[in-house]
């Protein structure tokens, strides 16, 4: 469970769009409220890398089509073009967008665009799944691991990504094919930690309708997870016979909202929980439950996970930070400027041969360059 989990009303009994004012009756006063996890702590964290590594698999399974593992990158001029590109009747644009969320503002653009050339030329849908993730040298650029599924060759994945560099170079290529023994290798980035962008929420862009791992419902192992009132299986069996909890994306799909109301009324009765898989019986002032989670509240910072405060100092200086970053590489690829073609070809913002000899900047003499001012001064920190 959540370290940091919290208790808020339940929307099924307030006044909203989908009940239109008619509030049903509560018929346990205990599901007036519903835990809210904090979607940045170890568990958390696990639990999601846990959900997708279990949903890869099981897409895997049934997906017949070949499965590579990619880096997607971005050049600066395409950062520039997408940034300053006009908004349409479906996409806002990025105009008064900053900090992180212009780097998953970017990459979302990127994917849709990536994916509607796709449809164009072949006529069908390009299964996907995607995470963002930041650099950690130079200019610390957004790109994109992941897995897509195709038939068709390697090269036209290349071809219709028009944004930046895309991996595994050609002669790479034949060690990138995705199977179920080597799908952990993409799941670690969900679970690690960013020490240089620890307020950074990585986002997933994946392929729905039907969303990844969809087939698992029709199959033997997804049949025994119907519900079943108190004797309802809600653990996933691993193909080494160990039970997790079932992703949530399953849950949702086999059960109700009426059916999850009950299950969570049953594990309520029972008064157990789970933290980093121990089992937790509660006692009636809940003393054991909170001397557990503030043990494993301190692993969790020593661990670098976050938790739901926010640090508004830190979240203010990563954001000027990025943006100063940003400057950057506009700077760069503006077309009245510099025109910077020859360098930073792979888009993760490494070191390359053009730019060996260039000594590396650090982000206060950015802030420097651009601004005149210490990138401290400007934040008030
Ligand atoms: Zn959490």
């Amino acid at each position: 469970m959540c370290l940091y989990g919290e208790l808020a009303i339940n929307r099924k009994y307030t006044d909203n769009k989908k009940n239109g004012g008619n509030i049903p009756p509560i018929l346990d006063i205990r599901t007036k409220y519903v835990p809210i996890s904090c979607g940045k702590c170890i568990e958390c964290k696990r639990a999601k890398a846990r959900d997708w590594q279990i949903r890869l698999t099981e897409e895997i399974k049934s997906n017949n089509t070949k499965g590579y593992f990619v880096t997607l990158t971005f050049s600066d001029e395409s950062i520039y073009k997408i940034i300053n590109s006009k908004p349409t009747k479906n996409w806002p644009g990025l105009k008064n967008i900053e900090g992180y969320s212009l780097d998953n503002g970017i990459a979302t653009r990127a994917v849709r665009l990536f994916l509607e050339n796709w449809r164009k030329k072949y006529n069908t849908s390009l299964r996907h799944w995607l995470a963002t993730e930041l650099g950690h040298e130079g200019t610390e650029n957004i790109h994109l691991h992941g897995i897509i599924w195709t038939n068709e060759n390697f090269e036209e994945i290349r071809n219709t990504w028009h944004y930046g560099y895309v991996y595994p170079r050609p002669h790479e290529l034949e060690k990138n094919y995705v199977s179920e023994r080597t799908i952990n290798y993409i799941i670690k980035y969900i679970n690690k930690t960013d020490e240089d962008h620890p307020n950074y929420d990585s986002i997933i862009l994946a392929s729905h309708k039907p969303g990844i791992g969809l087939n698992y419902i029709n199959t033997y192992n997804g049949k025994l997870n119907k519900f079943k009132g108190a004797n309802t299986k809600e653990t996933y069996t691993t193909s080494n016979g160990r039970e997790v909890p079932l992703p949530i994306y399953y849950k949702n799909k086999l059960y109700t909202d009426e059916q999850k109301e009950q299950l969570w009324l049953i594990k309520l009765d029972k008064n157990e929980r789970y933290i980093m898989g121990e089992k937790v019986i509660n006692d009636e002032e809940g003393k054991q439950l909170h001397r557990t989670l503030e043990y494993y509240r301190k692993i969790n910072k020593e661990l670098g996970y976050g938790n739901n405060e926010k640090d508004w100092n830190k979240i203010q200086y990563e954001n000027a930070r990025r943006k100063l970053l940003y400057e950057t590489r506009l700077k760069n690829a503006s077309p009245a400027g510099q025109l910077n073609m020859g360098t930073d070809k792979d888009g993760r913002g490494k070191t390359h041969k053009a730019t060996q000899n260039r000594p590396k900047k650090n982000i206060n003499k950015i802030a420097k360059e651009i601004t005149g001012r210490n990138l401290s001064d400007m934040i008030g920190i």
